[in-house]
């Protein structure tokens, strides 16, 4: 068996273009223009990458795009002033920090001060705590993508045994409450978890967030199941080059799975589209207009 490939690149482009058509439609019918501010601090060139197709992504789909470029060693009193300020802009509905921060700043301050309203990275704790609520909440990106491009496999998640490898409060912790919601049965694993392999093996939908490359095993699979990998990891190849992979060893896995997303071309390709579902989502919140389609 091999598996079918979800193919990121061809969901996350429909995605944006949905998002696209919404915009006009709320310029159109209430003259809102969604706007999203993206801090970047220092000059980290994988950071300067993301943000640069944040910009790009943004404005193509019809948004205001506010940059803000800080010097790294800027102040937290500095950082917070600028937070502030877009807090209370009524052109900016949606504020994302880059992440990582650099030395000396400290991250939870800094997304704490984000007016939850306009947290279109999820991060806030209003936020996370309203996702473990069931309640309506902005939740983070890349868990958002892996539950559109699963949804493109099972209409329905419903009563599948999902595990998530990984706990982080940027996708794995997130990851489960959106699961939850969509009536999945979840296991969360961890470093400390006892014998992955077999709790791997006893689930539909398996979501690898580790940062481990390759980690997960041909053997780990249950037949038929859809994988979703979000690991990305830079490996050296034998022509001392580098390339690209997952947390899932993908070749081997996809002779067992029912579905995989390739590393590139997968969830990466989800997560800006999903900021964009996020500001659009902030504006029409803000503004008091029903949820967009
Ligand atoms: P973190 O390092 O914050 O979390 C990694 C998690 O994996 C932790 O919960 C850790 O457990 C767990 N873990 C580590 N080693 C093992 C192991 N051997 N067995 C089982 N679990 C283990 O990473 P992130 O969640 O931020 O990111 C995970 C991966 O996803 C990375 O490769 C990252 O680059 C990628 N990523 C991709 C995005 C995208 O857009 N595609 C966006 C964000 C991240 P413990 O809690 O016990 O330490």
């Amino acid at each position: 068996m091999t598996a079918r490939i979800i193919d990121g690149k061809i969901i996350a482009a429909d995605l944006r273009a949905q998002v696209a058509r919404e915009v006009e439609r709320v310029k159109r019918d209430h003259g809102l223009t969604p706007g999203l501010a993206v801090v970047l601090v220092g000059n980290d060139p994988a950071s300067e990458v993301y943000v640069r197709s944040k910009h790009t992504q943004t404005q193509a789909a019809g948004m205001a795009s506010f940059e803000h470029k800080l010097p790294a060693d800027v102040s937290q009193d500095e950082l917070l002033a600028l937070i502030a300020k877009l807090n209370a802009d009524p052109t900016v509905h949606g504020i994302l920090v880059q992440l990582p921060l650099p030395k000396g700043l400290v991250t939870e301050t800094v997304v704490n001060a984000i007016d939850p309203a306009k947290d279109v990275d999820g991060l806030h704790p209003h936020n996370a705590g309203r996702l473990a609520g069931g309640l309506p909440a902005l939740a983070p990106c890349t868990p958002l993508g892996c539950i559109i491009l699963s949804k493109t496999v099972h209409a329905s998640l419903e009563g599948f045994n999902a595990i998530v490898i990984g706990r982080s409060n940027l996708v794995g912790r997130p990851l489960v409450q959106l699961l939850l919601n969509e009536n999945a049965t979840v296991t969360i694993a961890h470093s400390r978890s006892r014998d992955l392999a077999a709790l791997t093996a006893r689930a539909d939908l398996v979501y690898a967030a580790v940062g481990r490359p390759e980690m997960v095993k041909r053997d780990w699979i249950k037949p038929g199941a859809t994988v979703i990998d979000v690991g990305i990891n830079r490996i050296p190849t034998a022509e001392g080059k580098t390339k690209l992979v997952g947390d899932v060893a993908y070749a081997e896995v996809a002779e067992v799975a029912g579905a995989i997303t390739p590393v590139p071309g997968g969830v990466g390709q989800m997560t800006v589209a999903c900021l964009l579902v996020n500001t659009l989502r902030a504006a029409c919140a803000i503004a008091g207009l029903p949820k967009p389609a």
